[in-house]
Parts: structure tokens; C-alpha cells; sequence
């Protein structure tokens, strides 16, 4: 995922014609902190907090809790969040964070413990103007409200603005929680209008139906009565059928049911995933979901990264020079920050806006970074993903 990451930036630089001296300060990480959590049941877990860049404001991206958490996962993802922000015109920087854990593993006071002991080692490093970290893969607002409170105590910092993603009791804000899904949906929508399909029934598929593709799913069956959803899967495995109700599966999967188990629809195994019969393919899972071992199998005509890095590189040549239109996910997920920004300027304010308020300013932010990125693109005639990183570096260089 690093090597897609910098790979990204070279091309666009290169394109730009920027010197090797401007490609490196695009590429260095400003800051590395690397740790080791112990929990007083003497269970050990590395973590890390990459600062990628912050000339723009604040470092700001999630921590992530996952077994495969690794510095240089860590890294790619610090750098893809500065080139978010700035893509989408935030006054805000990059950073991530993890810790190399399985959740599943720990009871509720072990996670409590792991998400205290992250914010103890790291305190002095983050805050509202320096690092505003985030939820990201499997951590949520009550791990968010568990780090604010340990930040609280060991910083006497009360404006809540250390963090975003809290829940709305802790001080987060409305609408964050199905901000990167209604952000997805919105980029899709603006697509399809910029290729002049906005009237056209189009199918999907959704690969990781959890906090993210979830919300995609919901959103897009209320706002868009021509989209059909034709088979999602989750890390048990999917379901596909002619036509599926992002609804129904929610609904069957907060009663804690696995997608492997859906009534409904045949099984399909993710490699089915990859060759669904659709036009889009909405990838909310995890990185390198489609690489060059199988990206030839792709029978969709877009694909939208939902989730961080789901398309390497390689896969990502594959693709578009069969002319399949990927959407990057330095624009296609963005909705997260977009509103943890939100989140960030109530905190600060003392305000809290409401969910219509939320939702209207989100669809501006992402409506807008998309006719930005489009027009690049047409300009200079290259992909959505170069045009991107076109956008977000001049911004970061300004
Ligand atoms: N983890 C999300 C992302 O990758 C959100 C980050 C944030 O809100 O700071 O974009």
C-alpha cells in the first residue's frame, strides 16, 4: 500500500513537473511514534502514530485497531490522509495511527485499557492544533470517548475538539457516522452526472457491508430509486441475487448474523465479489482488495474506493487501460474527515448543528471537490485518481 501511495504522488508530480526535492517533501512522513502497549493481564501489542505532513493545519486520520496493523501500513495511510484533506480543501493535515491488535480478542476492559494506554503514550503529540485523531478500521465512538477522557485527565483539555468520532453524548456531531457511506453515495451521484448517466439504472455490489459500506447502502436505496444493490459481502463471506435491500441486510445484521448465513440470494465466496455482473463495485472492506492477480476478472465499469488503498497499483493500470473508471479514495471516502472537520469546528464553537445542516454542507464540500477533480481530469485528460493527487498537491505546495 506504500509503494500505491508514493507511486500516486510520483506520477502526479512528475506530471507536474516538479522537482525530485518537492516529490520527496510530498513523500517524507514529518513524524513517527512507535510503542509497545502492555495490559496489566500482560498481553502485548505494537502501536504507531505517523505524522505525515500538517502545512496545511492540524495532523488529522484515524487510529486503527487490527492484527495486521504495521508501520509501513501506517505510513501509506498517514500520506493518503494529507492528500485527502487537501483534496477536498480542508484546512487540515495527515496522520494515522494503529495498534497491531485483533479487538475480537479483548474483553471490554481490555479494550478500555489498550484505547487508555494509546492516548497515555502519545498525549503530548496530539490535541485540537496539533493532531485530531479519528475512528477507522474496528474503533468506534465509544473507543473515541474512552481516548477523550484519558486525554481530558492527562492534558485538562475540555473542548472535546482533541478527537473526532466521538459519540453525540461525548460531543461528536450528527451525521458523522454514515458520513463516509453518504459521501461515497454523493461522489457516485456526481459521477454518473459528470458521464452523463444520471438517469440510467445502474447496479452495484458491495464488498464489506459494515460501518461504511452499510451506510452506503442505506443511503443510496432511500436517495436513489434507480440504483440497485446486487450482492455484498462481509469478512463471513455474501450474498448475491437480482435485486437485495441494503435494508433488509442491515437490519439481519445488527441481530449480530454473519452475511454467510443470509437466507436470501445464492453464496458467493469474494472472488465471485470481484467478478460481480454490475457496473459498480463499491469496495468498503480493507486495503489490496484488488490486485494484479485479480483484477482481470472485473466485469464493472467503475469502481469506487470506499475503503483506504482497496486497489494496487498494478491493478490500478490493469484497470484503467481497459478503461474501467476507478474512483480514488482520497476523494471517494472522504465524507469521514469531511465531517470529523464538522465535528471539529462545533467543538471549538461550543455548537452543535443539526443532522440536516450536517448533511447539506457535506454534499457541498464533496459536490465541489468533484467538479474540481473533474475538471482536472477532463483539462488534462487524464484518470480521477491522477487528477486527485493534481489537486491536492498544488494545495499542499501553496
Ligand atoms: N479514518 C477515516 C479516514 O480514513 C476518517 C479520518 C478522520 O475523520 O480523521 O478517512
Amino acid at each position: 500500500m506504500l509503494q500505491t501511495a508514493h507511486e500516486s504522488i510520483k506520477n502526479a508530480g512528475k506530471r507536474m513537473g516538479l522537482t525530485q526535492k518537492e516529490i520527496d517533501y510530498l513523500i517524507q512522513t514529518d513524524k513517527e511514534h512507535e510503542f509497545e502497549i502492555e495490559l496489566s493481564s500482560g498481553k502485548k501489542f505494537n502501536a504507531f502514530r505517523v505524522q505525515h505532513n500538517n502545512k496545511r493545519g492540524p495532523y488529522k486520520g484515524g487510529i486503527r485497531f487490527h492484527p495486521e496493523v504495521n508501520k509501513d501500513e501506517v505510513r501509506a495511510l498517514a500520506t493518503l490522509m494529507s492528500f485527502k484533506t487537501a483534496a477536498l480543501g480542508l484546512p487540515l493535515g495527515g496522520a494515522k495511527g494503529g495498534v497491531a491488535v485483533n479487538p475480537r480478542d479483548l474483553n471490554d476492559e481490555e479494550l478500555e485499557e489498550l484505547s487508555r494506554m494509546f492516548v497515555r503514550s502519545l498525549h503530548e503529540h496530539i490535541g485540537p492544533d496539533k493532531d485530531v485523531p479519528a475512528p477507522d478500521v474496528n474503533t468506534d465512538g465509544r473507543i473515541i470517548d474512552w481516548m477523550v477522557d484519558e486525554y481530558e485527565h492527562l492534558s485538562g483539555d475540555t473542548t472535546k475538539a482533541s478527537f473526532t468520532g466521538k459519540s453525540i453524548d461525548g460531543g461528536g456531531s450528527a451525521g458523522r457516522e454514515a458520513a463516509t457511506g453518504r459521501g461515497g453515495v454523493i461522489v457516485l451521484r456526481e459521477l454518473l452526472k459528470y458521464l452523463g448517466k444520471s438517469n440510467e439504472k445502474i447496479t452495484y455490489a458491495i464488498q464489506g457491508f459494515g460501518n461504511v459500506g452499510s451506510f452506503f447502502g442505506l443511503i443510496a436505496e432511500k436517495d436513489h430509486i434507480n440504483w440497485t444493490m446486487k450482492s455484498a459481502t462481509d469478512s463471513s463471506g455474501g450474498v448475491a441475487s437480482e435485486e437485495l435491500s441494503p435494508a433488509e441486510i442491515n437490519s439481519y445484521k445488527k441481530t449480530g448474523a454473519k452475511l454467510s448465513d443470509y437466507i436470501k440470494g445464492s453464496k458467493i465466496t469474494n472472488d465471485d465479489f470481484i467478478s460481480s455482473d454490475v457496473d459498480v463495485l463499491i469496495l468498503a472492506a480493507l486495503g489490496d482488495a484488488i490486485t494484479e492477480d485479480n483484477a482481470d476478472k472485473v466485469k464493472a465499469k467503475i469502481i469506487l474506493e470506499l475503503a483506504n488503498g482497496p486497489v494496487n497499483e498494478k491493478a490500478y493500470k490493469i484497470l484503467t487501460d481497459r478503461g474501467v473508471i476507478v474512483v480514488p479514495d482520497i476523494l471517494a471516502n472522504a465524507g469521514g474527515v469531511t465531517v470529523s472537520y464538522f465535528e471539529w469546528l462545533q467543538n471549538r464553537a461550543g455548537e452543535h448543528w443539526s443532522e440536516e445542516k450536517v448533511n447539506k454542507m457535506l454534499d457541498e464540500y464533496m459536490t465541489k471537490a468533484c467538479k474540481d477533480i473533474f475538471t482536472v481530469a477532463d483539462k488534462e485528460s487524464v484518470s480521477l485518481k491522477e487528477a486527485a493527487f493534481e489537486v491536492a498537491i498544488a494545495r499542499i505546495l501553496e
